[in-house]
């Protein structure tokens, strides 16, 4: 076979060698031990937990050794791309605050080694393909769909491994004449790679988390470029690592499969492959066994779900780092103030079977997470989440910032925060008391106080009751109201004996808490009413007493 006319009859517009590649994209100048990762999404709109999980690790290998962290799209399959799909994905990044060195942005690329969309590489597959045919290792072919169906069939009824290999492979000895009338008459053709691989010879490669791997070579001949001359996932994965610089692919476990097929590329291309670390999946409990989180099943996978919910950032990678790295929570433990940047995240510590989701578990990180935080960084936070996604709350919590402010810090600081949110969507329901427009009360009493006893003690209390009560003075009075009542106003002397007493203070405080918040837990209720104050206090007493 003449190689040489009929790479020029494929290529015809391609000029450059792979030499000229290596030069336009030289290797990096780094220092020794810098790692260089990526991150390679689908620009399909939809960014979920595993984009994250898997960007967190990219993102500290490479920052934490002094390296090179970028994006790259890749849009190579035009059927799954929707409109928006790489804002989508540069919002997430930037919200979850994974800062990019180089790679696609809204206005273009930054980076010496772009593009950094694949379709824009179009030409770089091309000079790539047109040397592995010229050198004898790739070929087109013109199987149609209805041939490869047919085949299909064959090799399920004959029970022979699926796919074009071997004698199944029947384009790559045409001639080149049959190639050159078969092109002219306008038949489609891929560009395949002539596999020489055996699968019953076995390959070794290291994965940073899995250790040595052995594996089967490939012997199936791997279309490189589709009909449209846009390359597979496969061969845009080598050339692309390759002519970036990439140093450790991090992705997740499901191409482990095909990493024969990838690892026979680089070689045929003369290059060294970059090290692998395959992630493992994130995973749910499901009715007592563990399984995939799966788009369709769970909303929770969708990163989409946290912002809408209002999670923090802070906790959502939080707790993912507490997934990647099994020694993450201790570290946590003995160094609660430290940034996460400060934990030294390492692939040892990377778990090789599938990690764990709970929301549970978030949530209780979450929970700490948000009770870490000054009221002014609540406020700032939750005013932002609240402006998009529910703008009338927004507008109650701008109304009056400083008094927002006051009624977001009670309960902060000290040993042991209050820890009521755990998404900022929890924090209308929490602070629905605060805004007449949002109180919803339910007036219902405690056992222990009928209702013509619960309007008489809120009339006396409305009459004891004086704004500028501190604390100590504030429940003074309560206790002073519990015993007006005949109520007990000595907790311990009541759990010895209740019988003795119709109730305690707790219930009298109650009747007062149900009127002021319309619910029977809140916050410090003493703070609660000097935030208020006294205007909103005695209409919420009268409120009530009207209401029994
Ligand atoms: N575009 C691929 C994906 O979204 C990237 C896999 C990789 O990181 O190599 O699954």
């Amino acid at each position: 076979m003449d190689t040489t006319a009929l790479a020029n009859l494929l290529f015809p517009e391609v000029t450059e060698t792979p030499a000229d590649l290596e030069q336009r994209y030289p290797p990096r100048n780094l220092p020794e031990g810098a790692r260089v990762c990526r991150m390679a999404p689908s620009p399909t709109g939809f960014m979920h937990l595993g984009n994250l999980y898997g960007a967190i690790a990219d993102e500290r290998l490479a920052h934490q050794s002094g390296g090179v962290f970028y994006l790259r799209i890749e849009d190579t399959d035009q059927k799954r791309e929707v409109a928006g799909g790489v804002e989508t994905i540069l919002d997430t990044f930037s919200q979850y605050k994974l800062p990019f060195d180089e790679g696609a942005t809204l206005t273009g690329d930054s980076g010496a080694y772009g593009p950094y969309r694949q379709r824009q590489r179009a030409s770089l597959y091309h000079v790539c393909a047109r040397w592995l045919v010229l050198q004898g290792k790739a070929y087109p072919c013109f199987l149609t769909e209805e041939e490869l169906t047919a085949m299909r069939e064959t090799q399920a009824a004959e029970k022979l491994n699926f796919g074009c290999y071997g004698d199944f492979a029947r384009y790559r000895d045409t001639p080149i004449d049959l190639i050159k009338s078969l092109i002219d008459s306008g038949k489609p053709y891929v560009v395949r790679y002539r596999s020489e691989g055996d699968l019953s010879k076995r390959i070794a490669v290291d994965d940073l988390i899995r250790g040595r791997l052995d594996m089967p070579e490939n012997d199936q001949d791997v279309v490189l470029l589709k009909a449209d001359g846009i390359p597979t996932y496969h061969f845009a994965h080598v050339v692309d690592d390759h002519l970036m610089r990439t140093t450790v692919v991090v992705r997740g476990e499901e191409w482990l499969a095909t990493l024969p097929i990838h690892i026979q590329l680089f070689g045929a291309m003369g290059w060294k492959p970059p090290k692998y670390l395959h992630t493992a999946s994130l995973m749910k409990m499901d009715g007592g066994s563990k399984r995939k989180l799966s788009k369709r099943k769970d909303p929770e996978l969708a990163l989409s779900f946290y912002s809408e919910k209002g999670y923090t950032v802070a906790a959502v990678k939080e707790y993912l780092m507490s997934l990647l790295n099994s020694n993450f929570e201790d570290w946590r433990a003995m160094n609660p103030e430290k940034p996460l940047e400060d934990f030294p995240f390492s692939p040892k510590k990377m778990g090789t079977s599938g990690a764990l989701f709970s929301i549970e578990k978030l949530d209780d990180v979450s929970k700490g997470v948000v009770s870490r935080m000054s009221a002014d960084e609540v406020y700032g936070e939750l005013t932002a989440w609240a402006d998009r996604y529910d703008p009338d709350f927004a507008a109650l919590l701008r109304r009056d910032e400083a008094k927002t402010k006051r009624m977001l810090a009670i309960g902060r600081g000290g040993k042991k925060p209050r820890k009521d949110i755990t998404a900022w969507s929890d924090a209308k329901t929490y602070l629905s008391f605060f805004f007449d427009e949002t109180f919803t009360p339910d007036y219902t009493l405690p056992e222990t106080v009928p209702a013509g006893a619960a309007k008489e003690m809120l009339a006396a209390y409305a009459d004891l009751y004086n704004p500028a009560d501190d604390s100590g003075e504030w429940f003074a009075k309560v206790k002073q109201l519990a015993c007006n009542f005949g109520y007990c106003d000595d907790m311990k002397a009541y759990k010895q004996t209740p019988e003795n007493w119709p109730g305690s203070v707790a219930d009298v405080s109650n009747v007062v808490r149900l009127a002021i918040a319309g619910r029977p837990q809140s916050p410090d209720l003493c703070e609660v009413m000097q935030i208020m104050g006294p205007e909103m206090v005695r209409q919420r007493l009268d409120r009530m007493m009207g209401a029994l």
